[in-house]
């Protein structure tokens, strides 16, 4: 990076953040991270490791300031945030929602997937891949695609695509393909699998779009990087509005994007509590001979293991088999978590916490009819937590809402049709007939 490509403005100096070192020149966080690939993405990796430095670090050519300006003008930044006057008053604490939902695409997951696809086109690639569970991610790479003209491929498992049509529908107006996957259980786990070996053979022209803090370095610190504005922006508004930070910062974790961009610029901040929220599922106890995790609680329960390209925290059996995990969202259903996020969980920096598909209902009706916010049931878990755990709580309390509800809409009137819970409306006009 010579002196004249490099810029000096004032978002080049923000991605140089104290929070953010981390992990940077290695991909490890401790024992955690790495680069478990095959030899034949090693050169993928090293470029994109290498492109990181230059335009995400170094913010040459200007990567970053047109990044910035991309995320306000297409994505709607800054989010706000928000006072919640009457969960205050519930829970006789200060709680403000740092208001994801409001991003374009209805969640934070447009943050990594306009930064991905942008670097894409700085590295002169030509392509994108992705690939999609219940399709949140291949949405988002999907519009950012469309946004900068490129091509875009979506794996999704043949299962998957059947129980998320109009997921699969958005793609396809955004002009992405979506290539169905039918191998094994026609689930995330084989979409990834096809989506690596699309990449080994195409890599000189092709960028794989990786969805969250996961994947072999640079992705986990490159996906925070883009995240972590998420956080630059709470603490700032949060000095701005209340005088001071928070006492606590709360977000829920899937594989832990949301989650460590809310967290990033408040780590250094030693008076601030960091909880991340995992699925507690229906259970945390564990059928060890099915291989089944009714829980996705991979930091609260986990054991350390190899998934994906990193070392990290996994649900895994006695004999290392990864287990099938659960949740009622789609979006925490993963056997993992991000690299960063197992090590500052074994520091005692973060607080991992579980929290189950009852409680997270309650969290999703709770926030619909106090503050007129319908969460995603993803972010309901940080308001299942709230409600469990607001007297431990300190006295100003930003929490992350990562994700709106309209795509779970159909699955909240099954689930709370199950359930008695307190707030919900009158369930029979809904479920009748069905
Ligand atoms: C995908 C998703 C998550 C989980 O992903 P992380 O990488 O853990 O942030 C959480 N909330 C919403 C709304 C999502 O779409």
């Amino acid at each position: 990076m010579s002196e004249t490509e490099s810029s000096t403005s004032e978002v080049g100096e923000l991605s140089r953040r104290p929070g953010r070192e981390r992990g940077r020149d290695d991909g490890k966080f401790g024992r955690y991270g790495g680069q478990y690939v095959p030899e034949a993405l090693m050169p993928a990796i090293e470029e994109l490791a290498d492109a990181y430095e230059r335009y995400v670090l170094g913010n040459e050519d200007g990567f970053m300031d047109e990044f910035r300006e991309r995320l306000a003008d297409f994505g709607g930044r800054p989010t706000p945030l928000q006072r919640a006057d009457r969960l205050s008053e519930r829970y006789d604490t200060e709680v403000y929602l740092k208001r994801e939902d409001l991003l374009h695409g209805g969640a934070h997951k447009l943050n990594n997937a306009l930064g991905q696809v942008l670097l894409a086109k700085y590295m002169g690639k030509e392509r994108i891949i992705a690939e999609t569970g219940a399709g949140q991610h291949g949405t988002a790479t999907a519009m950012a695609a469309a946004h900068l003209d490129m091509p875009c491929t979506i794996y999704m498992g043949e299962r998957d695509i059947n129980r998320q049509r109009p997921n699969v529908f958005r793609m396809k107006l955004n002009g992405s393909e979506v290539k169905p996957v039918t191998t094994g259980r026609g689930t995330l786990k084989e979409a990834i699998s096809e989506t690596m070996r699309d990449w080994a053979e195409t890599v000189e022209d092709t960028h794989y779009v990786i969805g969250s803090i996961v994947g072999p370095h640079p992705f986990p610190v490159m996906v925070r990087d883009f995240q972590a504005i998420i956080s630059e922006e709470a603490r700032e508004q949060a000095v701005e509005k209340t005088g001071g930070l928070p006492t606590d910062v709360v977000a829920c974790a899937g594989g832990g994007s949301n989650t460590m961009g809310t967290f990033a610029d408040f780590v250094d901040d030693e008076s601030v509590a960091l909880h991340a929220v995992e699925a507690g599922g229906s259970t945390l106890e564990v059928d060890e001979e099915a291989g089944v995790a009714p829980n996705s609680a991979s930091l609260y329960t986990g054991e350390e293991g190899v998934l994906h390209g990193a070392r990290t925290k996994l649900l895994q059996d006695s004999d290392g088999q990864i287990m099938e995990s659960h949740s009622v969202s789609s979006g925490l259903d993963y056997a993992g978590v991000g690299p960063e996020l197992a090590y500052l969980v074994d520091e005692g920096r973060v607080d991992p916490v579980a929290v189950g598909d009852d409680a997270a209902l309650e969290g999703f009706h709770r926030l619909s009819n106090t503050e007129g916010i319908i969460p995603a049931l993803e972010t309901a878990h940080a308001f299942g937590y709230l409600e469990e755990h607001h007297e431990e709580l300190g006295e100003r309390v930003v929490v992350n809402v990562s994700g709106r509800g309209d795509k779970d809409l159909d699955a909240a009137i099954e689930e709370t049709d199950k359930r008695d819970i307190d707030e919900a409306p009158d369930m029979s006009m809904f479920t009748e007939g069905m």
